[in-house]
């Protein structure tokens, strides 16, 4: 069997490598001068490449078609990546959230690895390769891909392609989209395609004022004007366009398309652990106890100091007066302020700071089993290309190897 991988990313190379430990005769093409190009900033440059959870868990953090990888999660767990990179010499270590990195925390040490199985397995390894379509036969599948290497036009004909061209997001990277124009081409349906974990940009002025303001256990909820759309705890960070940090990343995989084009509602539970009749009885014993006191100088015992200023503003109360001067209208608007503080998500930050893409090659059309396109003989699909998205945490790469093991099976078969 002669396979053709497209793609040295996390999935291709990880195809690549089991298949021709399977016997095939596999030749991968990267556009890039190096492979591996997005690995490298994974995980802030220390790849976080799987998270140490059992199947059913890893399925439970995928956003878009877990049960798609049902049979891909039970015959590559996270433990056997653990353990393959670990035969391979790259030892790693678990962190908060079971999120597994590298020992050396160095993404370049898991290219590497991967890059020293490719020779090790004699896989043909061509770099500045651009694939530029697919070839096909009269029935329309799949024979083999036209490319561009070193500003030559060939033609590579092969048994199988395995389309591993990634996804839209940091298309530095060399994820341009190429992968879905030729699926499409191909005959097979791609879902709309949205940038998910990434920020949100905000309308509010005073957000700006708040840029470097990082805030842990709040809760933040998301409305589209008539349906709650997201509600959770966690941490999130004001930035000079609006909003991002774990709890915004984790809101985007939920509301991808939905917050493309439509303005949403946002609102921050500043203090979750307390309700409004509790806030509001320390409000008074604060302000009966500093009478005197200009409001804004006894704030900071309720709010980060970047906040003080702004909640007034929010809630129109001026901040210069004196406690005993606040009336009860003004202290329930603080209170409403700080339980619901209001923000207006009018867009999805772009593909240059998505982490991943929410769509793709619509899994209705591959073979769950074999990553195998089901109306056309000889094409694969793998890893971010497909209509496949998780939470942050390692599950996205764990998505690109698991679907390239199945691959690489099937080919090897
Ligand atoms: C900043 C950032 C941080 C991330 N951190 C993590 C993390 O810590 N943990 C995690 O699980 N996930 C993380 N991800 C997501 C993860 O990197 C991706 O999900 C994963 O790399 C997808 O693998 P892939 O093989 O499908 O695509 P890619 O790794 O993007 O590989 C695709 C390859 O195909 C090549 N290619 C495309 N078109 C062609 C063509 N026409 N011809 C030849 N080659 C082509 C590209 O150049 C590229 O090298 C992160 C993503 C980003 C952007």
């Amino acid at each position: 069997m002669k396979a053709i991988v497209v793609g040295g990313g996390a999935s291709g190379m990880f195809c690549a490598i089991r298949a021709a430990e399977r016997g095939v005769k596999v030749t991968l093409l990267e556009q890039n001068e190096k492979l591996g190009r997005k690995l490298y900033i994974t995980g802030k440059g220390r790849c976080n490449f799987t998270n140490a959870c059992p199947p059913e868990e890893f399925r439970a953090h995928v956003v878009s078609n877990p049960r798609f990888l049902y049979s891909a999660s039970e015959a590559l767990t996270s433990d056997d990546v653990i353990r393959l990179f670990d035969e391979w010499g790259l030892t790693s270590k678990v962190e908060r959230g079971r999120r597994v990195f590298p020992a050396s925390d160095r993404a370049a040490d898991v290219i590497d690895t991967l890059v020293s199985q490719l020779k090790r397995r004699n896989v043909r390894v061509i770099t500045g390769a651009k694939v530029t379509g697919l070839l096909t036969d009269a029935d329309g599948n799949v024979t083999g891909v036209h490319a561009r290497v070193k500003d030559e036009n060939v033609t590579m004909e092969a048994e199988a392609v395995v389309l591993a061209t990634g996804g839209m997001s940091y298309p530095s990277t060399g994820s341009g989209g190429d992968g879905y124009r030729f699926a499409a081409k191909a005959g097979l349906k791609v879902t709309t395609l949205s940038p998910s974990l990434v920020p949100f940009n905000c309308a509010e002025e005073y957000v700006r004022d708040l840029q470097g303001l990082s805030l842990k256990n709040v809760e933040l909820i998301i409305t589209d004007g008539k349906k709650e759309r997201f509600r959770e705890f966690g941490e999130l960070l004001f930035t000079h366009f609006g909003i991002s940090g774990p709890l915004v990343l984790s809101a985007s995989a939920v509301l991808g398309p939905v917050a493309g084009g439509k303005t949403l509602s946002g609102v921050i539970d500043l203090k979750p652990a307390v309700s409004a009749e509790q806030l509001d009885a320390r409000f008074r014993r604060e302000f009966d106890q500093h009478a005197k006191k200009a409001l804004r100088n006894t704030l900071h015992e309720f709010y980060p100091a970047k906040l003080t200023a702004v909640i007034p503003r929010v809630a129109d109360v001026d901040e210069d007066k004196r406690c005993a001067d606040v009336t009860k209208e003004e202290r329930l608007r603080l209170v409403r302020t700080t339980k619901a503080f209001p923000l207006t998500i009018t867009s999805l930050r772009g593909w240059n700071e998505a982490v991943v893409t929410k769509g793709g090659v619509d899994v209705r059309e591959i073979d769950p089993r074999t990553m195998a396109a089901k109306k056309r003989k000889g094409l694969y699909c793998i890893g971010e290309l497909l209509d496949l998205d998780a939470y942050t945490g390692g599950y996205n790469l764990q998505i690109a190897w698991c679907t390239a093991a199945m691959c690489a099976d099937a080919l090897g078969t």
